[in-house]
């Protein structure tokens, strides 16, 4: 496994490897590794010749300075756990590697994506996320790039950008990886006691709970009795919703019948934001 924190060695060794004739697969982290991430780098090797993973703390994407803060960094069992996990590249770069300006800002109309949901609760944050992926995209130029459905409307945004600016790279998404009791794994598990760890998977619980009212029920009935069951494990819930994932708005009665739906919720458990979701309709 190869090292790079500088974007330019990165690019001439990824240069010489496309001249091979090897395919460049690419999966964006913020590090604090965990299974979740390496499912993403399984799916990425199954299907490109060379693997990258990046490891930043994009702090363009926090609009809490404090959340930012706290955002646990472990680079060595981070490196320790790609190296077990067959990654050929590993981009690593300090804040100025990437954030320089040599590459310019782009402008992408997000339009409702950015006012609901994640876009609503936390101003300015998929703008960040474009401008970084922005960077390692033409930084990397992967063939392919490997996102998680646990970050669903992340997916849509990057899906967006992909089709304005980045044609030619092809956009994957993994499952949601999950602990025994449900619990989305994410790196902001690890800010959480154990009992913490527990009272959060109430989430799933509900969700699972959801999922079999949803033929019988309205989506606002559905809403109040999730909202109140996560809120009697002692979390604080900023918002659940039942959203068509087409357009990230509100279900509401017509679509009901045809089309897919996910339950998306953020909740605040030990000080700490989680979010999740999961689908309510069958494949
Ligand atoms: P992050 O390091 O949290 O920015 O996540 C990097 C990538 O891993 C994103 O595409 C996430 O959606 C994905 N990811 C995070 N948690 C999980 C999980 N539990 N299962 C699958 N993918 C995940």
């Amino acid at each position: 496994m190869q090292i790079f924190r500088s974007h330019h060695e990165l690019q001439n060794h990824l240069l010489s490897e496309k001249e091979k004739g090897y395919s460049i697969g690419f999966v964006p982290t913020m590090g604090a590794l965990h299974q979740g991430h390496i499912s993403l780098l399984d799916l990425c090797n199954s299907k490109c010749d060379v693997s990258v993973v990046s490891i930043f703390v994009n702090p363009l994407q926090f609009n809490n300075k404090e959340d930012l803060a706290k955002y646990p960094v472990q680079h060595e069992q981070d490196l320790s756990l790609l190296r077990q996990n067959s990654c050929d590249v590993v981009y690593l770069p300090e804040r100025n590697d990437i954030l320089g300006n040599e590459i310019e800002n782009i402008h992408l109309n997000l339009g409702d994506l950015d006012q609901v949901l994640e876009g609503k609760f936390r101003p300015g944050h998929f703008d960040g996320v474009v401008q970084i992926v922005h960077r390692l995209f033409k930084i990397i130029q992967p063939n392919i790039a490997v996102f998680g459905e646990k970050d669903l409307q992340q997916v849509a945004v990057i899906k967006q950008l992909q089709k304005s600016f980045y044609p030619d790279v092809l956009v994957l998404v993994a499952p949601t990886k999950r602990e025994p009791n449900g619990l989305a794994m994410s790196s902001r598990n690890m800010q959480l006691s154990d009992s913490g760890k527990m009272k959060a998977a109430a989430v799933f619980d509900s969700f699972l709970m959801a999922k079999t009212m949803f033929n019988s029920l309205p989506a606002s009935k559905i809403i109040d009795t999730v909202t109140k069951k996560i809120k009697e494990h002692g979390l604080e819930v900023e918002y659940v919703s039942i959203i068509n994932p087409e357009t990230f708005k509100d279900l509401n009665k017509t679509d009901k019948k045809n089309m897919k739906a996910y339950i998306c919720c953020a909740v605040i458990c030990e000080g700490v934001r989680l979010i999740d979701n999961y689908c309510l309709t069958d494949d």
